[in-house]
């Protein structure tokens, strides 16, 4: 027998094959007092302060022990639900070939988010921002009759996307590891069958990860399909806007919230007249100077969409624009705001004074200005407008459309109570596909009448690194992490104060052992540094039972309980610490777990 392998002391390991107890000292848990400069969020910060993640580079970040530990907690929630509601776990590759993109579509439409290169012989490849494509093309090739279906099939694995902007550490990340799960239906009903049980599980996952979210209607952007949901946790950092109706259920990602009816101040009906109308280039110094309401007047925007096609964007002077709407007008092209040399070369006027009378190019309104009676709109020359301009009267409307962002008191789009709004984080996706990639990539079925018909699909995502995130932002204080115990990277800590004291460390360890064996995920904090460090550490990591072991508590035969969420005291009898201690953690498991 080899004598050159060391099994590290007594390691305990549960059935995931991780460590239940660890010691300080031999683990790489780097603790940082001050606060990271380029991080914004808070989960950023202390995400790095409480050494889980380090950066590499722009949006590339690595996991450290700790940080690693929440991870699997994420993984094993996720994969648990996951295999509940019928999916099977597979594990496709991250690197793609580009012929794939092409037959769906996506090598031209994804923009440049998606990473490409080319290997050694030339050929274009991909890194997977997402796999739609790769498990169509499994599925074309291993499914045959309605007999082979549904399926749903779901993997864990790491995603790259070259973000514009990546940032929030683990939040928007340009590499980030995705639950990616895909649905494959004979007909509508049973996709709607499987569409509801990812939502179940979805549901579950959350609620398990100890999360307070909403679910709302969202956008299905780029990935395309029909309908789709998105999963949000609450929480004021948040990069999406979603609104909601406190009277019925509506709710939606303000991206995709539908204005139907919002209030317009008509103008007075009169002739079109040219006003001189000196320096009001903007909306509130036109409406200040014209003594006329911003919802009265018309602003015509500019914008570059396929191929650089202009189409000149009608809105209300009070609201803005909705891009992904105008997205999704534009056939899935991401609209350019034209630039002034753009705009003056296309519309020959300065940008301000634009006008859609007479306008050769494609003009889309919103649904606000088809219901002005009349307004005021650019003269098509510097320093002038017009006022009693009459939309399809006296200009051209050719498609008229919601394409304004919805606000805080317009009417709910179902019951017309004034919405409200609020932040959220995205940490899960739910699409109906329907038959987008099927069609497009020819993955069909043979039906019991021996016809062909193409599968239909659903694809569901939760970001893992997000999920973390989220769950920061939502549970910290002012010292640092609060971890929901589903989440937290080890259940309790133990503090020994005086470790140079025997019986402090006699007791200190005895306890550890008693809480690895009965199987509650410890760390042992066995630093010879002073109680105050040990203290701010303990609350920057953020795990929920804290043990203080110290010889005053031990002359009384007790030690120390604080819980890290409502940093409640109490002092709990030596001989039954790991009793409670186990307790209390399968009372905080139990609290935040779904169904
Ligand atoms: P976003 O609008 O935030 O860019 P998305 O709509 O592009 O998200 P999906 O394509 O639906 O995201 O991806 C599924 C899940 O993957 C998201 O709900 C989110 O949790 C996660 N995710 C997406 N992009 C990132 C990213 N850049 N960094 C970390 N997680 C991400
Ligand atoms: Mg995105």
């Amino acid at each position: 027998m080899s004598t050159d392998c060391k099994i590290t002391d007594n390691i305990k390991i549960d059935v995931f094959g991780e460590v239940i107890g660890q010691k300080i000292s031999s683990y790489l848990a780097p603790t940082m007092k001050e606060v990271p400069a380029e991080a914004e969020l808070i989960s950023h910060k202390l995400m790095i302060r409480a050494g889980l993640i380090r950066k590499l580079a722009a949006g590339i970040y690595s996991y450290l022990p700790m940080g690693l530990r929440s991870l699997r907690k994420v993984e094993r929630i996720i994969r648990a639900e996951m295999n509940r509601f019928g999916s099977r776990e597979v594990l496709l590759p991250a690197v793609q070939p580009a012929e794939l993109w092409k037959e769906s579509g996506r090598w031209e439409f994804y923009g440049p988010e998606l990473l490409r290169f080319k290997d050694r012989h030339e050929r274009d490849c991909i890194i997977g921002p997402t796999h739609e494509e790769v498990i169509t093309d499994i599925i074309r090739r291993e499914v045959r009759s309605f007999r082979d279906l549904p399926l749903n099939l779901f993997q864990i694995q790491t995603k790259f996307r070259d973000e514009i902007r990546p940032r929030f550490g683990l939040m928007r990340g340009r590499e980030f590891i995705m639950k990616d799960a895909y649905s494959f239906d004979v007909d509508d009903q049973g996709a709607d069958v499987s569409y509801k049980a990812m939502y179940q599980a979805y549901t579950n996952i959350f609620a398990n990860c100890g999360l307070t979210f909403a679910i709302v209607e969202a956008d299905s952007g780029s990935i395309g399909g029909s309908f789709s949901h998105e999963f949000m946790v609450t929480a004021d950092s948040g990069e999406d806007g979603l609104i909601y109706c406190s009277s019925c259920s509506y709710a939606a990602n303000l991206e995709k919230a539908e204005l139907k009816d919002y209030p317009i101040e008509q103008a007075p009906i009169g002739p079109l007249t040219k006003v001189h109308t000196p320096a009001c280039r903007h909306v509130p110094q036109l409406a200040a100077y014209m003594k006329t309401p911003e919802s009265s007047i018309i602003k015509s925007m500019l914008f570059l969409g396929k191929d650089s096609e202009p189409v000149l964007v009608l809105i209300p002077g009070h609201r803005e624009i909705n891009l992904i709407k105008l997205k999704n007008a534009l056939g899935g092209y991401e609209p350019t705001l034209a630039d002034p040399d753009q705009a003056e070369k296309i519309m020959g006027v300065p940008m301000g004074y634009v006008t859609p009378i007479g306008a050769e190019v494609k003009i889309l309104a919103d649904l606000g200005v088809a219901r002005m009676t009349s307004g005021v709109v650019g003269a098509g020359e510097a320093d002038y407008h017009y006022t009693g301009a009459k939309p399809g009267v006296d200009f051209r409307i050719d498609q008229s459309l919601d394409l304004a962002v919805m606000v805080e008191g317009d009417p709910c789009p179902r019951c017309k109570t004034p919405v409200k709004v609020r932040r959220g984080i995205e940490v899960g996706h739910v699409f109906k596909l329907g038959t987008k990639y099927s069609k497009a990539m020819g993955a069909n079925f043979t039906k019991p009448d021996g016809t062909d018909s193409p599968i239909i699909m659903g694809c569901y995502g939760i970001g893992l690194g997000r999920t973390l995130a989220a769950s920061i932002e939502q549970n910290h204080d002012a010292d640092g992490i609060i971890w929901p115990m589903a989440l937290a990277p080890f259940q309790a800590t133990l503090l020994p104060l005086q470790l140079q004291r025997q019986e402090v460390l006699q007791a200190a360890l005895a306890l550890f052992d008693e809480l690895v064996e009965s199987g509650v995920e410890t760390l042992f904090d066995d630093r010879d540094e002073r109680p105050g460090v040990k203290f701010k550490d303990a609350d920057l990591l953020g795990i929920p039972l804290r043990v203080t072991i110290s010889e005053k508590g031990l002359n009384q035969g007790l030690v120390e309980l604080k819980r890290r969420d409502n940093r409640e005291v109490t002092m709990l009898p030596v001989a039954s610490a790991a009793q409670e201690l186990l307790k209390l953690r399968d009372q905080a498991l139990k609290t935040n777990r779904a169904g």
